[in-house]
């Protein structure tokens, strides 16, 4: 099981403790920050599968936020506000808010749309199976199929496989590739990942999903 870790950004304290304790007994990880720019900083530090994001923070506005974190990733945002308008609530989708939740709320409703959250995004390791084309994975069984063959992978292949689509249609730099993929006391050449990834396309020649190379940064799974 991969870790899901959630970052919160809230500046009420009170509140911010409750959200965690709620998470924690889902068995999620919790990050906390209770200013934006503290949330920038875990969220560019730690692999990040899901943010809870309060709107007014002393430093920065949400929208802020939102949308600079939307700039380069689509982990899901759940924005919390005490603003209940339909014009806020439209604002904060088109800033790229997966979901909008108005203060006060029941900390189970949130947990609901955490969940959901996940889901939709692949983000849950158990019984999930991705689906592209004529691609397949098994996350339960870290079995690959293409044209419903199965294609043996080695479990490294796998490890790097499944953060690969995880993260998909994002660029994933390769330096955080071998962090995550190698573990973060790893200490070899960097090389590796490419040296991975070649193989692993050697595999998927034949299904109609790929691996795209970004010069200079790295890796990117891409759905067309
Ligand atoms: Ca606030």
């Amino acid at each position: 099981m991969i870790d899901i870790n959630i970052l919160v950004i809230e500046d009420e304290e009170k509140l911010l403790n409750l959200i965690e304790t709620y998470l924690i007994r889902e068995g999620y990880f919790v990050l906390k920050a209770s200013n934006g720019s503290r949330g920038f900083d875990l969220f560019y530090d730690n692999k990040v599968d899901l943010v809870i994001l309060d709107l007014m923070l002393p430093d920065y506005d949400g929208y802020e936020i939102c949308e600079q974190i939307r700039n380069f990733s689509d982990t899901p945002i759940i924005m919390l506000t005490a603003r209940s308008s339909i014009d806020e609530k439209l604002n904060g989708f088109s800033k790229g808010a997966d979901d909008y939740i108005t203060k006060p709320f029941s900390p189970r409703e949130l947990v609901a749309r955490v969940k959901a959250q996940l889901k939709r995004y692949n983000r849950i390791i158990k019984d999930d199976i991705y689906k592209h084309m004529n691609f397949k994975f098994d996350s339960s069984t870290s079995s690959t199929y293409i044209n419903n063959e199965n294609i043996d992978f080695s479990p490294g292949e796998i490890k790097l496989l499944y953060y690969l689509i995880l993260n998909k249609n994002i660029t994933l730099p390769r330096e955080k590739i071998l962090e995550r993929v190698w573990g973060e006391d790893y200490d070899g050449d960097i090389r590796v990942v490419d040296t991975r990834i070649k193989r692993i396309r050697e595999k998927l020649v034949c299904a109609k999903v790929r691996i795209v190379t970004v010069r200079g940064i790295g890796y990117r799974w891409e759905e067309e």
